[in-house]
């Protein structure tokens, strides 16, 4: 039978600069080799580091990815990087929709639209993500919150069956807070993103990650649920010992 593949996410923030993204990526691309195929790796690095973190883990089987992107694909918009220059950089990946985007840099689901839409028409594997906030989830408008998200990113998109779109379940109040969300209502809101994706007709690959305080010692009780394909994990993943640690356990479960 074939193995399900897990899927563990790395994102890296602004917590590594050049220096020591390449130092980490080196040290990874030393180990990697423990993990199986059937894991599914990829790390989203600063932009400045990506293309030699790239030519180092891209030899291993490790994807990398954008933490963000620009729409269109060239022009004069000061400070920004497209896609389709992230693509030419060696992208596969790109996060779309963090939470830190959405909340800090006041990004709205329209502009997370267009992300989105520049990233598929690159070919690249949008890893789009959603969640409350605290104030949401309190007050009993978290399964809203996420139903809007989705319905505003992916409403209408003509894909196929092939084309591969990962969903991040990134509650607001879990991200860097060390207040991971309970495993079990994990679960239940990434059955809540399945079913309405499902509603929506669109065809593609769907697979659903959790992200929010993930760390090596509560990453096994997301990884043995049934609706959670893996995790996208940021703080401990940008420290070699923590991110080692993670993936051991996933190789664990996958040898089970
Ligand atoms: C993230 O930023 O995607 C994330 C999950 O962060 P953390 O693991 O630090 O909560």
């Amino acid at each position: 039978m074939k193995k399900k593949q897990i899927y563990i996410f790395a994102n890296w923030k602004m917590y590594l600069d050049y220096d020591e993204s390449n130092i980490f990526a080196n040290r990874f691309s030393n180990v990697v080799k423990e993990i199986s195929k059937e894991i599914n790796v990829v790390v989203f690095p600063e932009a400045l580091s990506l293309y030699t973190v790239g030519q180092v883990l891209g030899d291993v089987g490790v994807g990398v990815g954008a933490q963000n992107v620009y729409w269109l694909d060239k022009g004069g918009y000061t400070g920004e990087i497209s896609a389709k220059m992230y693509k030419d950089a060696g992208c596969k990946y790109s996060l779309v929709g963090h939470s830190e985007r959405r909340h800090i840099f006041n990004e709205t689901n329209q502009e997370v639209r267009k992300k989105l839409e520049a990233i598929l028409s690159k070919k690249m594997i949008p890893v789009l993500c959603v969640g409350e906030t605290a104030k949401e989830r309190k007050t009993g408008k978290a399964d809203k919150i996420i139903e809007i998200q989705l319905r505003s990113a992916l409403s209408g998109l003509t894909l196929n069956a092939k084309k591969e779109i990962i969903i991040a379940y990134e509650p607001v109040w879990a991200i860097g807070t060390g207040q991971a969300c309970d495993a079990d209502e994990a679960e239940r809101m990434h059955a809540l993103i399945a079913k309405i994706v499902k509603k929506m007709a669109i065809k593609a690959n769907f697979k659903i990650l959790y992200g929010g305080s993930v760390d090596s010692g509560n990453v096994s009780a997301y990884l043995i649920k049934k609706t959670i394909n893996g995790v996208l994990v940021g703080g401990a993943s940008a420290k070699f010992e923590s991110w080692y640690k993670i993936l051991k356990t996933a190789e664990k479960l996958n040898k089970k």
